[in-house]
Protein backbone atom coordinates (compact mmCIF):
# COMPACT_ATOMS: atom_id res chain seq x y z
CA UNK A 1 0.00 0.00 0.00
CA UNK A 2 1.45 3.46 -1.35
CA UNK A 3 0.38 6.87 0.27
CA UNK A 4 1.44 10.25 -0.92
CA UNK A 5 2.73 12.51 2.03
CA UNK A 6 0.81 15.55 1.43
CA UNK A 7 2.06 19.07 2.34
CA UNK A 8 -0.05 22.10 1.62
CA UNK A 9 0.29 22.27 -2.68
CA UNK A 10 2.61 20.03 -3.15
CA UNK A 11 3.28 15.78 -2.66
CA UNK A 12 6.75 15.68 -1.74
CA UNK A 13 7.31 11.82 -1.54
CA UNK A 14 4.98 9.01 -0.14
CA UNK A 15 4.71 6.11 2.23
CA UNK A 16 4.84 2.37 1.33
CA UNK A 17 3.36 0.29 4.00
CA UNK A 18 4.36 -3.85 2.91
CA UNK A 19 3.02 -6.89 4.66
CA UNK A 20 4.77 -10.00 4.80
CA UNK A 21 4.94 -13.00 6.48
CA UNK A 22 2.11 -11.93 8.69
CA UNK A 23 -0.45 -12.59 5.93
CA UNK A 24 -2.48 -9.29 6.25
CA UNK A 25 -4.30 -7.97 3.52
CA UNK A 26 -4.90 -4.37 3.72
CA UNK A 27 -8.21 -2.92 3.71
CA UNK A 28 -10.10 0.78 3.21
CA UNK A 29 -9.65 1.31 6.79
CA UNK A 30 -6.07 0.72 6.54
CA UNK A 31 -5.85 2.70 3.64
CA UNK A 32 -7.93 5.94 5.46
CA UNK A 33 -5.48 5.50 8.35
CA UNK A 34 -2.45 5.45 5.96
CA UNK A 35 -3.67 8.27 4.04
CA UNK A 36 -4.09 10.20 7.32
CA UNK A 37 -0.52 9.35 8.48
CA UNK A 38 1.10 10.78 4.69
CA UNK A 39 -1.31 13.92 5.54
CA UNK A 40 0.25 14.58 8.95
CA UNK A 41 3.62 13.44 7.75
CA UNK A 42 3.51 15.71 4.71
CA UNK A 43 2.52 18.52 6.88
CA UNK A 44 5.34 17.72 9.51
CA UNK A 45 8.09 17.58 6.68
CA UNK A 46 7.30 20.91 5.29
CA UNK A 47 7.13 22.45 8.77
CA UNK A 48 10.33 21.41 9.25
CA UNK A 49 11.54 22.15 6.38
CA UNK A 50 10.61 25.67 6.59
CA UNK A 51 11.86 25.64 10.47
CA UNK A 52 15.13 25.29 8.05
CA UNK A 53 15.11 27.65 6.01
CA UNK A 54 13.83 30.31 8.79
CA UNK A 55 16.76 29.25 11.12
CA UNK A 56 19.28 29.47 7.94
CA UNK A 57 17.80 33.21 6.82
CA UNK A 58 18.25 34.26 10.65
CA UNK A 59 21.76 32.67 10.79
CA UNK A 60 22.67 34.94 7.33
CA UNK A 61 20.84 37.74 8.65
CA UNK A 62 22.61 37.84 12.10
CA UNK A 63 25.91 37.52 10.26
CA UNK A 64 25.43 40.39 8.65
CA UNK A 65 24.02 42.01 11.83
CA UNK A 66 26.83 41.24 13.39
CA UNK A 67 29.97 42.49 10.69
CA UNK A 68 28.26 45.84 10.60
CA UNK A 69 30.46 48.96 11.77
CA UNK A 70 27.23 50.74 14.08
CA UNK A 71 25.88 49.31 16.63
CA UNK A 72 22.32 47.77 16.03
CA UNK A 73 19.59 47.12 19.00
CA UNK A 74 15.78 46.08 19.06
CA UNK A 75 13.90 46.75 22.46
CA UNK A 76 10.20 44.96 23.45
CA UNK A 77 7.78 46.92 24.11
CA UNK A 78 9.01 46.92 27.64
CA UNK A 79 11.84 48.33 27.01
CA UNK A 80 14.17 45.44 27.13
CA UNK A 81 16.59 44.37 24.77
CA UNK A 82 15.89 41.71 22.27
CA UNK A 83 18.38 42.13 19.99
CA UNK A 84 22.03 43.31 20.45
CA UNK A 85 25.21 42.99 17.11
CA UNK A 86 28.55 42.75 18.69
CA UNK A 87 29.44 46.62 18.06
CA UNK A 88 26.14 47.48 20.15
CA UNK A 89 27.48 45.73 22.92
CA UNK A 90 31.07 46.82 22.89
CA UNK A 91 29.66 50.49 22.13
CA UNK A 92 27.64 50.05 25.77
CA UNK A 93 30.87 48.33 27.54
CA UNK A 94 30.19 45.06 27.42
CA UNK A 95 32.64 42.16 26.35
CA UNK A 96 29.94 40.00 24.43
CA UNK A 97 26.43 40.41 23.38
CA UNK A 98 25.32 37.75 25.86
CA UNK A 99 26.35 39.70 28.90
CA UNK A 100 24.72 42.68 27.72
CA UNK A 101 21.16 40.72 26.93
CA UNK A 102 21.76 39.32 30.49
CA UNK A 103 22.78 42.43 31.98
CA UNK A 104 19.99 44.65 33.39
CA UNK A 105 18.61 47.59 31.64
CA UNK A 106 19.73 50.13 34.28
CA UNK A 107 22.99 48.73 34.47
CA UNK A 108 23.80 49.77 31.17
CA UNK A 109 22.19 53.38 31.59
CA UNK A 110 24.04 53.96 34.98
CA UNK A 111 27.65 52.31 33.71
CA UNK A 112 27.68 55.90 31.58
CA UNK A 113 27.02 59.52 32.49
CA UNK A 114 25.15 60.88 28.99
CA UNK A 115 25.41 64.31 27.90
CA UNK A 116 24.50 66.11 25.47
CA UNK A 117 26.13 68.08 22.29
CA UNK A 118 26.28 71.08 24.68
CA UNK A 119 27.54 68.65 27.73
CA UNK A 120 24.48 69.19 29.83
CA UNK A 121 23.29 65.41 31.21
CA UNK A 122 20.71 63.60 28.64
CA UNK A 123 17.64 62.65 30.61
CA UNK A 124 16.96 58.99 30.16
CA UNK A 125 13.62 59.89 29.38
CA UNK A 126 14.45 61.10 25.97
CA UNK A 127 16.56 58.40 24.80
CA UNK A 128 15.49 57.91 21.09
CA UNK A 129 13.79 54.36 21.97
CA UNK A 130 11.77 55.72 24.98
CA UNK A 131 10.62 58.50 22.38
CA UNK A 132 9.43 56.03 19.45
CA UNK A 133 7.19 54.11 22.65
CA UNK A 134 6.51 57.52 23.78
CA UNK A 135 4.69 58.05 20.08
CA UNK A 136 7.17 60.09 18.27
CA UNK A 137 7.36 58.74 14.44
CA UNK A 138 11.17 58.40 14.75
CA UNK A 139 14.02 59.77 16.78
CA UNK A 140 17.56 60.90 16.86
CA UNK A 141 19.94 62.08 18.98
CA UNK A 142 23.55 62.95 19.28
CA UNK A 143 24.84 61.45 22.92
CA UNK A 144 28.39 61.31 24.76
CA UNK A 145 28.64 59.06 26.87
CA UNK A 146 31.26 59.58 29.92
CA UNK A 147 32.84 56.84 31.15
CA UNK A 148 31.68 57.47 35.20
CA UNK A 149 34.90 57.88 37.55
CA UNK A 150 37.31 57.83 35.49
CA UNK A 151 37.12 61.73 33.80
CA UNK A 152 37.95 59.84 30.71
CA UNK A 153 36.95 61.87 27.22
CA UNK A 154 33.59 61.23 26.17
CA UNK A 155 33.10 58.88 23.34
CA UNK A 156 30.19 60.45 20.87
CA UNK A 157 27.16 58.52 19.41
CA UNK A 158 24.30 59.11 16.43
CA UNK A 159 21.73 57.08 17.97
CA UNK A 160 18.36 56.84 16.15
CA UNK A 161 15.39 54.82 16.31
CA UNK A 162 12.19 53.64 14.43
CA UNK A 163 9.27 51.63 15.26
CA UNK A 164 8.51 48.43 14.20
CA UNK A 165 4.53 47.67 13.94
CA UNK A 166 2.49 44.50 14.14
CA UNK A 167 -0.56 43.95 12.18
CA UNK A 168 -2.58 46.59 14.46
CA UNK A 169 -0.57 49.36 13.93
CA UNK A 170 0.79 49.06 17.05
CA UNK A 171 4.99 49.79 18.24
CA UNK A 172 5.58 46.07 19.04
CA UNK A 173 9.81 46.85 18.66
CA UNK A 174 11.90 49.28 17.98
CA UNK A 175 15.00 49.39 16.45
CA UNK A 176 18.02 51.75 17.30
CA UNK A 177 21.01 52.45 15.36
CA UNK A 178 24.22 53.72 17.17
CA UNK A 179 26.64 55.50 14.79
CA UNK A 180 29.99 56.03 16.63
CA UNK A 181 30.55 59.62 15.34
CA UNK A 182 33.48 60.69 18.12
CA UNK A 183 36.12 61.51 15.30
CA UNK A 184 33.86 64.15 13.59
CA UNK A 185 32.76 65.60 16.91
CA UNK A 186 36.72 66.08 17.53
CA UNK A 187 37.08 67.57 14.09
CA UNK A 188 34.08 69.57 15.48
CA UNK A 189 35.06 70.70 18.51
CA UNK A 190 38.36 71.44 16.47
CA UNK A 191 36.74 73.99 14.53
CA UNK A 192 34.53 75.52 16.89
CA UNK A 193 37.99 76.20 18.65
CA UNK A 194 39.65 77.33 16.05
CA UNK A 195 36.28 79.83 15.04
CA UNK A 196 36.16 81.21 18.78
CA UNK A 197 39.98 81.98 18.68
CA UNK A 198 40.27 84.04 15.29
CA UNK A 199 37.24 85.61 16.28
CA UNK A 200 38.60 86.68 19.46
CA UNK A 201 41.86 87.40 18.03
CA UNK A 202 40.39 89.41 14.93
CA UNK A 203 37.78 91.57 17.59
CA UNK A 204 41.22 93.53 19.03
CA UNK A 205 42.95 94.89 15.56
CA UNK A 206 39.33 95.54 14.04
CA UNK A 207 38.56 97.69 17.08
CA UNK A 208 41.97 99.58 17.38
CA UNK A 209 41.34 100.45 13.18
CA UNK A 210 38.22 101.79 14.21
CA UNK A 211 39.71 103.87 16.69
CA UNK A 212 42.21 105.17 14.40
CA UNK A 213 39.74 106.17 11.67
CA UNK A 214 37.98 108.54 13.79
CA UNK A 215 41.89 110.09 14.69
CA UNK A 216 41.69 110.73 11.44
CA UNK A 217 38.50 111.74 10.25
CA UNK A 218 38.79 114.48 13.01
CA UNK A 219 42.26 115.49 11.45
CA UNK A 220 40.98 115.27 8.15
CA UNK A 221 37.87 117.54 8.71
CA UNK A 222 39.74 120.35 10.24
CA UNK A 223 41.91 120.10 7.29
CA UNK A 224 38.74 120.11 4.78
CA UNK A 225 40.32 117.05 2.53
CA UNK A 226 36.74 116.04 1.73
CA UNK A 227 38.37 113.33 -1.13
CA UNK A 228 40.36 111.87 2.21
CA UNK A 229 37.14 111.89 4.09
CA UNK A 230 35.41 109.93 1.49
CA UNK A 231 37.96 107.41 1.57
CA UNK A 232 38.04 107.04 5.26
CA UNK A 233 34.16 106.55 5.04
CA UNK A 234 35.03 103.86 2.92
CA UNK A 235 36.84 101.94 5.03
CA UNK A 236 35.03 102.90 7.72
CA UNK A 237 31.71 101.16 6.91
CA UNK A 238 34.07 97.86 5.68
CA UNK A 239 35.38 97.46 9.28
CA UNK A 240 31.52 97.87 10.53
CA UNK A 241 30.92 94.82 7.90
CA UNK A 242 33.86 92.93 9.76
CA UNK A 243 32.57 94.00 12.94
CA UNK A 244 29.68 92.43 12.13
CA UNK A 245 30.69 89.25 11.33
CA UNK A 246 33.67 88.59 14.12
CA UNK A 247 30.52 89.28 16.56
CA UNK A 248 28.47 86.79 14.40
CA UNK A 249 31.22 84.37 14.72
CA UNK A 250 31.78 85.22 18.55
CA UNK A 251 27.92 84.60 18.94
CA UNK A 252 28.25 80.87 17.38
CA UNK A 253 30.93 80.32 20.11
CA UNK A 254 28.99 80.97 22.68
CA UNK A 255 26.10 79.20 21.32
CA UNK A 256 27.98 76.02 20.89
CA UNK A 257 29.55 76.24 24.61
CA UNK A 258 26.07 77.12 25.74
CA UNK A 259 27.21 80.56 26.73
CA UNK A 260 25.24 82.75 25.34
CA UNK A 261 23.12 85.22 27.42
CA UNK A 262 20.00 86.71 27.06
CA UNK A 263 18.97 90.13 28.84
CA UNK A 264 15.64 89.71 29.33
CA UNK A 265 12.78 92.27 29.63
CA UNK A 266 9.26 93.21 28.34
CA UNK A 267 9.20 94.82 25.39
CA UNK A 268 6.78 95.76 22.95
CA UNK A 269 7.19 93.78 19.64
CA UNK A 270 5.71 96.49 17.44
CA UNK A 271 8.05 98.91 18.57
CA UNK A 272 11.07 96.70 17.95
CA UNK A 273 9.95 96.04 14.39
CA UNK A 274 9.04 99.49 13.49
CA UNK A 275 12.73 100.50 14.94
CA UNK A 276 14.65 97.39 13.09
CA UNK A 277 12.79 97.99 10.11
CA UNK A 278 13.88 101.82 9.95
CA UNK A 279 17.48 100.93 10.60
CA UNK A 280 17.83 98.20 7.78
CA UNK A 281 15.53 100.62 5.31
CA UNK A 282 18.20 103.29 5.57
CA UNK A 283 20.55 100.50 4.31
CA UNK A 284 19.25 100.24 1.22
CA UNK A 285 17.78 102.65 -1.76
CA UNK A 286 16.56 99.97 -3.71
CA UNK A 287 13.34 98.48 -1.73
CA UNK A 288 10.49 99.82 0.10
CA UNK A 289 10.31 97.85 3.43
CA UNK A 290 6.31 97.73 3.92
CA UNK A 291 5.26 96.77 7.59
CA UNK A 292 1.07 95.74 7.51
CA UNK A 293 -1.18 94.67 10.75
CA UNK A 294 0.08 94.94 14.74
CA UNK A 295 0.37 92.82 17.30
CA UNK A 296 -0.38 95.23 20.21
CA UNK A 297 1.87 92.28 22.31
CA UNK A 298 4.54 92.85 25.04
CA UNK A 299 6.62 89.58 24.63
CA UNK A 300 9.33 89.13 27.12
CA UNK A 301 13.04 88.02 25.86
CA UNK A 302 16.22 89.92 25.02
CA UNK A 303 15.62 92.95 22.91
CA UNK A 304 19.18 93.01 21.36
CA UNK A 305 19.12 89.74 20.60
CA UNK A 306 15.23 89.78 18.80
CA UNK A 307 16.38 92.46 16.70
CA UNK A 308 19.07 90.89 15.97
CA UNK A 309 16.82 87.89 14.29
CA UNK A 310 14.91 90.56 12.06
CA UNK A 311 17.90 92.09 11.27
CA UNK A 312 19.28 89.09 9.51
CA UNK A 313 15.69 88.08 8.23
CA UNK A 314 15.48 91.54 6.50
CA UNK A 315 18.50 91.89 4.76
CA UNK A 316 18.52 88.02 3.82
CA UNK A 317 14.98 89.24 2.16
CA UNK A 318 16.65 92.66 0.02
CA UNK A 319 19.46 90.52 -0.80
CA UNK A 320 18.23 87.07 -1.89
CA UNK A 321 15.32 89.54 -3.91
CA UNK A 322 17.85 91.42 -6.05
CA UNK A 323 15.24 91.82 -8.94
CA UNK A 324 12.36 93.34 -6.33
CA UNK A 325 11.14 96.71 -4.90
CA UNK A 326 9.59 95.88 -2.07
CA UNK A 327 9.70 93.51 1.39
CA UNK A 328 6.36 92.70 3.03
CA UNK A 329 6.55 92.41 7.04
CA UNK A 330 3.43 91.19 8.39
CA UNK A 331 2.64 91.51 11.90
CA UNK A 332 -0.30 89.55 14.13
CA UNK A 333 -1.26 87.79 17.23
CA UNK A 334 -2.95 83.98 17.04
CA UNK A 335 -4.34 84.73 20.66
CA UNK A 336 -5.62 80.98 20.60
CA UNK A 337 -2.20 79.84 20.85
CA UNK A 338 -0.82 82.29 22.40
CA UNK A 339 1.69 83.55 19.86
CA UNK A 340 2.82 86.83 18.10
CA UNK A 341 4.06 86.29 14.91
CA UNK A 342 5.91 88.27 12.35
CA UNK A 343 6.83 87.00 8.89
CA UNK A 344 9.09 88.82 6.66
CA UNK A 345 7.67 88.10 2.89
CA UNK A 346 10.18 88.86 0.06
CA UNK A 347 9.53 88.13 -4.14
CA UNK A 348 13.50 87.09 -4.30
CA UNK A 349 14.92 83.85 -5.96
CA UNK A 350 13.02 81.45 -3.16
CA UNK A 351 13.96 78.40 -1.72
CA UNK A 352 14.30 74.99 -3.30
CA UNK A 353 11.97 72.60 -0.63
CA UNK A 354 14.92 70.22 0.10
CA UNK A 355 16.51 73.06 1.28
CA UNK A 356 14.14 73.66 3.81
CA UNK A 357 14.99 71.66 6.79
CA UNK A 358 18.72 72.68 6.28
CA UNK A 359 18.59 76.30 5.94
CA UNK A 360 18.83 77.06 9.54
CA UNK A 361 21.70 74.68 10.34
CA UNK A 362 25.44 76.21 11.19
CA UNK A 363 27.33 77.35 7.88
CA UNK A 364 24.35 76.01 5.39
CA UNK A 365 24.56 77.69 2.30
CA UNK A 366 22.05 76.54 -0.63
CA UNK A 367 24.53 75.58 -3.06
CA UNK A 368 22.88 75.82 -6.50
CA UNK A 369 24.99 77.71 -9.13
CA UNK A 370 22.58 80.89 -8.78
CA UNK A 371 23.30 81.14 -5.09
CA UNK A 372 26.52 80.74 -5.28
CA UNK A 373 26.92 84.28 -6.67
CA UNK A 374 26.01 85.50 -3.45
CA UNK A 375 28.09 86.46 -0.49
CA UNK A 376 27.60 85.02 2.80
CA UNK A 377 28.43 82.54 5.46
CA UNK A 378 25.53 80.85 6.18
CA UNK A 379 25.20 81.51 10.12
CA UNK A 380 22.52 84.09 10.12
CA UNK A 381 19.73 81.91 10.13
CA UNK A 382 21.54 79.20 12.43
CA UNK A 383 21.98 82.03 15.23
CA UNK A 384 18.30 83.59 14.24
CA UNK A 385 17.35 80.17 15.15
CA UNK A 386 19.10 79.66 18.14
CA UNK A 387 17.81 82.65 19.39
CA UNK A 388 14.65 82.38 19.12
CA UNK A 389 14.44 78.81 20.22
CA UNK A 390 15.83 80.31 23.31
CA UNK A 391 12.97 82.22 23.71
CA UNK A 392 10.93 79.38 23.45
CA UNK A 393 9.82 80.85 20.35
CA UNK A 394 9.67 78.98 16.59
CA UNK A 395 11.03 80.14 13.20
CA UNK A 396 9.82 78.40 10.12
CA UNK A 397 10.20 79.07 6.29
CA UNK A 398 7.53 78.82 3.24
CA UNK A 399 9.10 79.26 -0.29
CA UNK A 400 9.51 77.21 -3.34
CA UNK A 401 12.21 78.19 -5.71
CA UNK A 402 11.44 81.40 -7.90
CA UNK A 403 8.49 82.37 -6.15
CA UNK A 404 9.44 84.25 -3.13
CA UNK A 405 10.28 83.44 0.27
CA UNK A 406 8.58 84.07 3.96
CA UNK A 407 10.11 83.18 7.24
CA UNK A 408 7.56 83.47 10.46
CA UNK A 409 8.61 84.29 13.96
CA UNK A 410 6.52 82.74 16.24
CA UNK A 411 7.09 84.23 19.86
CA UNK A 412 4.51 83.04 23.06
CA UNK A 413 2.84 85.92 24.50
CA UNK A 414 2.14 86.20 28.27
CA UNK A 415 -0.69 87.95 30.12
CA UNK A 416 0.43 90.28 32.79
CA UNK A 417 0.08 87.73 35.69
CA UNK A 418 1.76 84.74 33.51
CA UNK A 419 4.85 87.23 32.43
CA UNK A 420 8.26 85.84 33.72
CA UNK A 421 10.35 88.05 36.08
CA UNK A 422 12.51 90.81 34.85
CA UNK A 423 16.01 88.94 34.65
P1 LIG B 1 23.96 83.66 4.32
O1 LIG B 1 25.01 84.45 5.01
O2 LIG B 1 24.52 82.70 3.33
O3 LIG B 1 22.85 84.50 3.78
P2 LIG B 1 21.98 82.58 6.19
O4 LIG B 1 22.17 81.65 7.33
O5 LIG B 1 21.38 83.90 6.48
O6 LIG B 1 23.38 82.73 5.48
O7 LIG B 1 21.08 81.83 5.13
C1 LIG B 1 21.37 80.49 4.77
C2 LIG B 1 20.99 80.24 3.33
O8 LIG B 1 19.56 80.28 3.18
C3 LIG B 1 21.50 81.27 2.37
O9 LIG B 1 22.81 80.94 1.93
C4 LIG B 1 20.49 81.25 1.23
O10 LIG B 1 20.82 80.22 0.34
C5 LIG B 1 19.19 80.85 1.94
N1 LIG B 1 18.34 82.03 2.20
C6 LIG B 1 18.19 82.69 3.36
N2 LIG B 1 17.27 83.68 3.27
C7 LIG B 1 16.81 83.63 1.99
C8 LIG B 1 15.81 84.37 1.27
N3 LIG B 1 15.13 85.38 1.82
N4 LIG B 1 15.62 84.02 -0.04
C9 LIG B 1 16.30 83.01 -0.61
N5 LIG B 1 17.23 82.27 0.03
C10 LIG B 1 17.50 82.56 1.31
Amino acid sequence: MIVPLIAPGKIPGAISFVATESGKRYDKRDLALAEEVGRKAGVALDHARLYHQVQEARNQLDIILQGVADGILAYDSDTHILYANEMAARMNGYPSVQEMLTAQQLDILTCYDLIDERGQPFPHNRLTHRRVFAGEASAQAIIGFHEQGTGQAARWSLVKSRPVRDDSGAVAMVVTIIQDITERMKAEQRKDDFISMTSHELKTPVTSLKGFVYVLQRRLAKQGDTAGLHYLARIDAQLDKLTLLISDLLDISRMQSGKLELRTKAFNLDTLIDETVENVQATTSTHRLLVEGRTDAQVFGDYERMGQVFVNLLTNALKYSPLADTVLVHLSCNTGQKQAIVSVQDSGIGIDKAHHEHIFERFYQVTDPEEKTYPGLGIGLYISHEIVTRHQGKIWVESSKGHGTTFFVALPLFSAEEMPAQA
